[in-house]
This record gives C-alpha cells, sequence and structure tokens, in this order.
C-alpha cells in the first residue's frame, strides 16, 4: 500500500483541500505512478460541485495525468520503472464486451468503464483521480508519453486531448477537407492544432473576435464569430466536418446549414438541456449529427504519438495545488489559454 498526498474536496459545495488517500498494494499487473502533472477539466468541476449528480466524498478529481513508473507488479510487460506514462478518464473495463475488445473501452457494455474518479472498480474498490501524488493502474489502462512530449504539456491530451482527436479522426479530418472547430478553449484549441497537423483547412469560429489571434498561432487558416449573423451567411455549406466544443444549447440548424451535402456536426459538448432542429437540416443535403466521447486505449496511445510526431502539446498555465480553487473558478469564467495544470510536487510543500 502507498500513502498519497492528495487534494480532495471533501463535500460538494466545500473548497478542495489538503489530504492523504490510500493506494492499493500493487497486483500482478498494476504500476505505481508518481504523478508530476495533473490537467484541471472542467468535467473535475461539474464532478465535485455535483452539477452532474450525486457524487462520492471525499473525492479527488483529475484524470490527465502525467508521470513516471516507480514500481511495477511481477507480471507488467508494458512498462518498466523510469517509464513515462499517462492514465485517462478511465481506468478499466470489463475487458471481453464486443467494445472493450474492438478497443472501444469507454463503450464498455458491460458494466461501463471504470472513471479515474469518483467510480466503483467491479470489486467495490472507489477510485480516485490524479490530484495526488501516486495512483496505481493495470498497465493495461495507462499511456505512454514519448519522449519528445514534456509531460506538463502532454498531462491535458489524456482528457482534452483525445476528446477532440477522435472526432477528428473517426470522420476523416486531413488533405482537401474543410474543417471548423466550433469553441476555443481548452478543447478547441487542441482542436486547431489536431485538424491543422492532420493537413485539413481549419476555420476557428468563437462567440467574439477576441482568439482571432491565438486562433491563427495554433494553426487555424480562418476565423469567425459566430456572434455575427453575417458568419452564418457567408460560411452557409462550406464546410466537410464541425466538431462543436460547445457545452450550451446552441442553434443546431444554423450549424448544420454551415455544412456541405454529406457533411457531418461532430458534438463533444454535452448541454445538460435538450436541444431541437429542424430535420430539414439534415434531410437537405444528407448530413449527419453525431456526438463522440473521448476515445480507446489504442486511439489515445495514437493520439500521444501524433502530437508527439508534430511537436505539441496544449497551451497549458502550471499552477501550484493551494491555487486550485482560484483556477476552478476561472476556468468557469473561461479565464485560462488554454488548461490549468497542477504541479503535483506543489503537494509536498
Ligand atoms: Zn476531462
Ligand atoms: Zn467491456
Amino acid at each position: 500500500m502507498t500513502i498519497a498526498i492528495a487534494y480532495a474536496a471533501p463535500s460538494a459545495k466545500a473548497p478542495l483541500e489538503h489530504t492523504t488517500i490510500e493506494r492499493r498494494a500493487l497486483r500482478e499487473r498494476d504500476v505505481l505512478i508518481e504523478i508530476a502533472y495533473a490537467g484541471i477539466c472542467h468535467s473535475d468541476i461539474h464532478t465535485v460541485r455535483e452539477e452532474w449528480g450525486q457524487a462520492a466524498f471525499p473525492l479527488v478529481p483529475g484524470h490527465e495525468i502525467a508521470g513516471v513508473v516507480t514500481e511495477v507488479g511481477p507480471d507488467v510487460t508494458k512498462y518498466a520503472v523510469g517509464d513515462r506514462v499517462g492514465v485517462g478518464c478511465f481506468i478499466d473495463s470489463c475487458r471481453k464486451c464486443e467494445q472493450c475488445l474492438a478497443g472501444l473501452e469507454q463503450f464498455c457494455t458491460d458494466g461501463g468503464m471504470t472513471s479515474t474518479y469518483n467510480d466503483k472498480y467491479r470489486d467495490g474498490e472507489v477510485t480516485q483521480g490524479g490530484y495526488s501524488t501516486h495512483i496505481v493502474v493495470d498497465e493495461n489502462y495507462v499511456l505512454r508519453i514519448p519522449d519528445g512530449l514534456s509531460l506538463d504539456v502532454a498531462a491535458p491530451l489524456l482528457c482534452a486531448g483525445i476528446t477532440i482527436y477522435s472526432p477528428l479522426t473517426h470522420w476523416n479530418a486531413g488533405p482537401g477537407k474543410k474543417v471548423a472547430i466550433v469553441g476555443v478553449g481548452g478543447l478547441g484549441h487542441l482542436g486547431i492544432k489536431i485538424a491543422h497537423a492532420k493537413g485539413a483547412e481549419v476555420t476557428a469560429l468563437s462567440q467574439s473576435m477576441r482568439k482571432k489571434e491565438d486562433s491563427l498561432r495554433l494553426g487555424a487558416d480562418h476565423y469567425y464569430a459566430t456572434g455575427d449573423p453575417e458568419t452564418f451567411t457567408k460560411l452557409a455549406g462550406t464546410f466537410d466536418l464541425i466538431v462543436s466544443t460547445v457545452s450550451a444549447v446552441v442553434d443546431l440548424d444554423a450549424y448544420l446549414s454551415l455544412l456541405k451535402p454529406d457533411g457531418v456536426l461532430a458534438n463533444v459538448g454535452a448541454p445538460e438541456d435538450s436541444s431541437t432542429l429542424h430535420l430539414f437540416s439534415l434531410v437537405m443535403g444528407r448530413k449527419t449529427l453525431a456526438g463522440s466521447l473521448i476515445g480507446g486505449i489504442k486511439e489515445t496511445q495514437e493520439m500521444l504519438d501524433f502530437c508527439a510526431e508534430h511537436g505539441f502539446g496544449a497551451d497549458i498555465e502550471v499552477i501550484r495545488a493551494d491555487r486550485i480553487n482560484e483556477a476552478y473558478d476561472r476556468v468557469v469564467a473561461s479565464d485560462v489559454r488554454y488548461r490549468f495544470v497542477i504541479d503535483i510536487a506543489s503537494l509536498r510543500d
């Protein structure tokens, strides 16, 4: 057993605070990871504030984890002490269903994926996330962080990166394709980088002109403000693929009108309230309205290798652990460019 120092929410309304948690003794295929950095994802905030339903406290959030292997179980074959590794949104699944066997563990149909925090393993063990000095994970749910990527900028790739990489890959963003990324935040800024690196012609769409310079620097070829109604006239029928990272209810008919025939509008943001659309928006032009959820282990590894090969991680602001609560308020206010990453060494001070 390992005692880890952690930052935990003691209850839904309370700020996160310094504490310790136990990590299980290594089983045959377990890897002990000393965490160096953990990204702050908006899901962490929704979960600890119980905006997505009841949570179990005390709760250590964090599913954008980067660190180094410090010990391995006797049957581990994929990793060795000293390896640079990551952990994302899930740390187990049934391993036997059709989805798991296809490498789509996030869609496991036999009990679902086991989330990295605020969840229970199949044996009842409570899961606690990455705002902590150590984590124990089965090697099959651990990712390798390539040498070219530093651990701080790699951390946000484990959730934000794969969330946007998967739809861009599934719907073939690449040379000759016109791709729009809606929303330039934690997900969107990586969407611009990835779609550009895949060779697509990239348009960034954000509410105002405020993020134009950043978007062009990140690799966008074009930038338009969605707050300007003329944008929707100008860009009508333009895109092969639109990936929306917006988590508020949007005018789906308006976005569908920006697609070419056979175009796809893929959503990775999920508003709480229902959305409506006129089916005419799909019928006219045989268009597809779709959604996407993170990615499986195999695709997450592919994404990390892709980002390393193209020489980029996330744009981050590194913070000490004692600034997590302040960072939460800034995330809610969209006041970060573009992801907070906790320096886990600061938990030891
Ligand atoms: Zn996340
Ligand atoms: Zn399964």
